[in-house]
């Protein structure tokens, strides 16, 4: 019986989607480097004896379901793509460890009561076509079918377009309810993203929640005009509000209660014309924000809002708010938690602000996380990682609560 291990299983990932321009790797729904881990994926799955299948929303699932394991799964694993350039954890690892876990209990003689299927989630993190946790949202309806077909890649094609030409039939995604309805509970072992721990000095924690989140988008609108004709004091400069809007953001996350983990980011902005000897006559900025509690959010959101407004009466500018989306707080399984914390032992348990497909799921079925300690908490970079005896604390962990969960 094939064991696998976890480390030596990333490193046969590792050449899949290398980036060779922005560093770490690169795989994106369906493209040849997405491929590339889908197919390892089968292979791996294959090599175990598991029956592997996808499902109409590109979702990859490998059953393990011996003699006497009825009703319902117990599903586990994670995502294969990663942002551009992201790091070698942040979605394999939650895959390696679940076939890992499953090719450990079939070696020691667990005969599970339940079928175990290990998940593969597509697009979790939106890189292709701007929708994070795509193909878990789909699987559970809570996307508008119609508006996805029609989404563009950077390149122009449709997801329509890209399904189609993987031999999918875009006309068939969505929600699945017996797929759903064949699984008892989710459990997502995951790298940690964030930093909590490393001062716990402890290799694995369990998760609680994850932040209520949003995103605004801010446009600006001044005039724009000569940077060097134009006096100081006739200036309508939509760029000085965006500075008021960065700081501000910054400003009123820090002066939030500790107790709301309060964080808000501009991580990008877009300025017409855009010349380095024009002052800007409109520019757009995306504002991230993020709470424990949705009223938090908003009360962050609302604060920097009217900074925005205030700074754009002082320069004589207009400012229009959009809500492009709000996640509402995710709270995870708490009997599931609590029966995986009573198989490890006892363990941190901490709250996460990035999103999950095990979040997605959690408003669906019982749904848990495991994190693997993160000693930098980088993450969505290259230079996320975890050491290897971490990451097989983390496959011994998936492995003792699969065990005690089937
Ligand atoms: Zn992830």
């Amino acid at each position: 019986m094939t064991v696998i291990d976890p480390v030596a299983a990333l490193a046969e990932l590792a050449p899949v989607g290398a980036d060779p321009v922005r560093g770490g790797w690169s795989r994106h729904l369906l493209d040849d480097a997405d491929r590339g881990m889908r197919a390892w994926f089968v292979r791996t799955a294959e090599s175990l004896g598991l029956a592997v299948e996808t499902d109409a929303n590109a979702n990859q699932w490998a059953t393990w379901a011996p003699a006497g394991a009825t009703g319902k799964a117990l599903a586990t694993g994670s995502h294969l793509d990663s942002v551009p350039g992201g790091g070698p954890l942040d979605g394999p690892l939650g895959v390696v460890s679940a076939l890992a876990a499953v090719s450990r209990l079939m070696a020691e003689g667990h005969a599970p009561a339940r079928p175990i299927r290990v998940a593969n989630f597509a697009e979790e993190e939106g890189a292709r076509f701007g929708v994070p946790c795509l193909g878990s949202q789909l699987l559970a309806g809570e996307l508008d079918t119609g508006r996805v077909r029609d989404l563009a890649d950077a390149s122009g094609a449709t997801y329509a377009d890209v399904m189609t030409a993987a031999g999918y039939d875009p006309g068939a995604i969505g929600r699945d309810e017996p797929r759903l309805r064949g699984i008892a509970a989710y459990v997502e072992l995951h790298i940690e993203q964030g930093r909590q721990l490393e001062p716990l000095g402890t290799p694995v924690g369990l998760a609680t929640s994850i932040l209520a989140h949003g995103r605004w988008r801010l446009t600006v609108t001044g005039r724009g005009d000569h940077a060097g004709a134009t006096e100081l004091d006739s200036r309508r400069d939509p760029m000085v509000v965006a500075a008021e809007v960065v700081l501000a953001a910054r400003d009123r996350a820090v002066a939030a209660d500790p107790a709301t983990r309060s964080r808000a980011t501009v991580g990008k902005q877009r300025i017409v014309p855009g010349g380095s000897n024009a002052i800007a006559s409109q520019v757009t900025l995306w504002l991230d924000a993020r709470a424990e509690h949705d009223v938090d959010v908003r009360a962050l959101v609302d604060a920097i809002l009217t900074d925005a407004a205030n700074a754009a009466a002082a320069e004589g500018c207009d400012v229009e708010v959009a809500e492009e989306s709000f996640s509402t707080r995710v709270a995870f399984d708490a009997a599931l938690t609590d029966a995986m914390d009573d198989a490890l032992g006892g363990v941190p348990r901490i709250p996460t602000g990035a999103g999950h497909d095990a979040g997605i799921l959690s408003a669906h079925l019982p749904a848990a996380m495991i994190f693997v300690r993160n000693p930098d908490g980088v993450s969505h970079s290259p230079h996320e990682g975890a050491s290897d005896e971490d990451i097989r604390a983390g496959a011994d962990a998936l492995t003792t609560v699969l065990r005690a969960l089937t």
